[in-house]
């Protein structure tokens, strides 16, 4: 272990640590200092008093269990999706606007895009398609329309601790609104029933929030994870699987530890209740896992290890030995043409998370939207950013790039890539900010900006099943829209200026989102 990851310097084995999550110890002491300053400071909030209370924690979005936090009933509820929206009307006319359909097609100018009762009722060119009587009429000139973002390796957790992964639902679900993300599906739970909660009463429209695909805690073998289940045999997989589907959960997520019949198991389980299963994988090959059934492979190809030459069956050889192959594989070779040519052939999707491995790899720039985090997460990314950027041994130097060119082979190759985000690793990947840098990535790697729009709205919308309603912009299909300034299909960068982001319809304000947890984000 320490030979593999001795040239990674600090930063690069906290970085990896926390991704894999929490195999040993995690980070140094200015990283404890900055997490023990966090949590001194919570610990020492006067919890039974009123008035400091509300001073730190102004909102707060689930009822709280606490008699003491609870807002009384005469109180307005500052938790309503009503005081998010800017837009709302039964028919509403987008006219004058540019149209990134989602298909990949190409950009379209001045279209009108009709509304109603949070459906496209119809989209087509400005000279043609009239505003229907009694419509609100939104002149979006110099704006461009893309749908909303179905992002597929989101958490409603970050890394708060060493080893420790925080519950940010309630903040993170109105971040990733604010970003444009209209569908996420959660990439593992590490706590239980808040994704699940959250799924509902966002569904119910009792919050803000994208619509939330939940995924069950994690289905993983022994490992020294705090916050995950322990599956030893394929009747615990079948138990844990079943249990969280009746609680609500409506998909699943293998990780870096669990054998091959707990994985098949689960798979089966899963299958017959109608949910899918994806896997960040070590222990089990991504080869095997395709075998055993999966629908989906996390983090593009750096998790498999099926080129570690003495792979032992159904032990984890550490992903940092994964990662050596991965680096030193040639996208044009046959060992890889031919597992990318087995997961192509068996529909397995590959979801892409850049975002997360930028934040561990030297000269990236400083990721969006920390200024969001309480100051000692923004103090402890920062310092871990520093000692990335300082690494000159840093595998991801190699790896990062490598880890474009297999997806851009993948996806060459027929294979559907889909995008998540993944706030984890060593922080610094923040919701909503992270989905439309992910984007930007993806045309790093080799896409087109309509193209790489496509694998972050309808390819994900495929893989959810649900591209009838959602993931491209036509007409019957939801009203899931972003508005930004600029177009995007000739600036990627624009896709960060996100104006207004319609959900079924009704158009929320992003900086009033945004507004409502800045400074706070890392506490709810
Ligand atoms: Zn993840």
């Amino acid at each position: 272990m320490r030979s593999e990851m001795g040239g990674m310097g600090r930063m690069g084995r906290m970085g990896w640590m926390a991704w894999m999550g929490g195999k040993g110890r995690m980070g140094g002491k200015r990283w404890i200092r900055g997490v023990g300053t966090l949590l001194l400071s919570l610990g020492t909030l006067p919890l039974l008093s009123v008035v400091p209370i509300r001073a730190v924690l102004p909102v707060l979005p689930i009822p709280p269990v606490a008699p003491a936090f609870a807002a009384s009933p005469q109180q307005p509820n500052t938790n309503a999706p009503a005081n998010f929206i800017k837009v709302d009307a039964p028919v509403l006319a987008l006219t004058h606007v540019r149209v990134i359909d989602g298909t990949g097609a190409a950009a379209r100018e001045d279209q009108t895009l009709v509304v109603r009762d949070g459906s496209i009722a119809a989209v087509g060119n400005g000279a043609s398609t009239a505003a229907p009587p009694g419509a609100t009429v939104l002149d979006l000139s110099g704006r461009t329309i893309v749908p909303g973002l179905v992002m597929v390796h989101e958490h409603l957790y970050y890394t708060t601790g060493p080893g420790v992964y925080g519950q940010l639902g309630a903040s993170f679900s109105r971040l990733y609104l604010a970003g444009g993300v209209t569908t996420m599906r959660t990439g593992g739970n590490v706590n239980g029933i808040m994704d699940i909660n959250l799924a509902r009463r966002i569904a119910a429209g009792e919050l803000p929030g994208p619509d939330i695909d939940a995924t069950a805690p994690y289905v993983n073998g022994p490992s020294t994870f705090l916050q995950m289940h322990t599956i030893r045999t394929a009747d615990e997989a079948r138990r844990h699987v079943a249990y969280w589907a009746d609680q609500g959960a409506t998909s699943v997520k293998a990780y870096m530890q669990i054998s091959r019949d707990a994985l098949r198991a689960a798979v089966e389980e899963a299958h017959r209740r109608g949910m899918k299963v994806t896997g960040h994988l070590c222990s089990v090959t991504y080869s095997e896992a395709v075998d055993a059934g999966i629908d989906d492979l996390e983090h593009g190809f750096l998790a498999a290890t099926d080129f570690v030459p003495d792979k032992q069956p159904d032990v984890c050889p550490g992903q940092g030995r994964g990662q050596q192959t991965i680096a030193a594989l040639d996208a044009n070779g046959e060992p890889f043409k031919t597992l990318a040519g087995k997961l192509v052939d068996r529909h397995v999707a590959l979801t892409s998370t850049l975002t997360v491995f930028e934040t561990l790899t030297p000269k990236r720039p400083l990721p969006p939207g920390l200024d969001v985090l309480v100051p000692q997460l923004k103090d402890v990314f920062q310092r871990a950013y520093d000692r990335a950027q300082q690494n000159e041994q840093s595998i991801y130097a190699t790896l990062f790039p490598k880890a474009m060119a297999l997806e851009r082979a993948f996806a060459r190759a027929g294979g559907l890539l889909i995008a998540g985000t993944d706030p984890t690793g060593a922080g610094g990947v923040v919701p909503g900010f992270s989905n439309q840098r992910q984007i930007e990535l993806l045309v790093e790697e080799g896409f087109t900006p309509v193209e790489a729009i496509s694998i972050a709205t309808l390819n994900g919308a495929k893989y959810l099943g649900r591209d009838g309603r959602i993931g491209s912009i036509a007409p019957g299909k939801q009203a899931d829209l972003v508005v930004v300034n600029g177009d995007p299909s000739k600036s990627i960068a624009d896709i960060r200026r996100v104006e207004t982001v319609f959900k079924r319809g009704v158009g929320y304000d992003p900086a009033k989102l945004i507004d409502s947890v800045k400074g706070q984000v890392g506490i709810w």
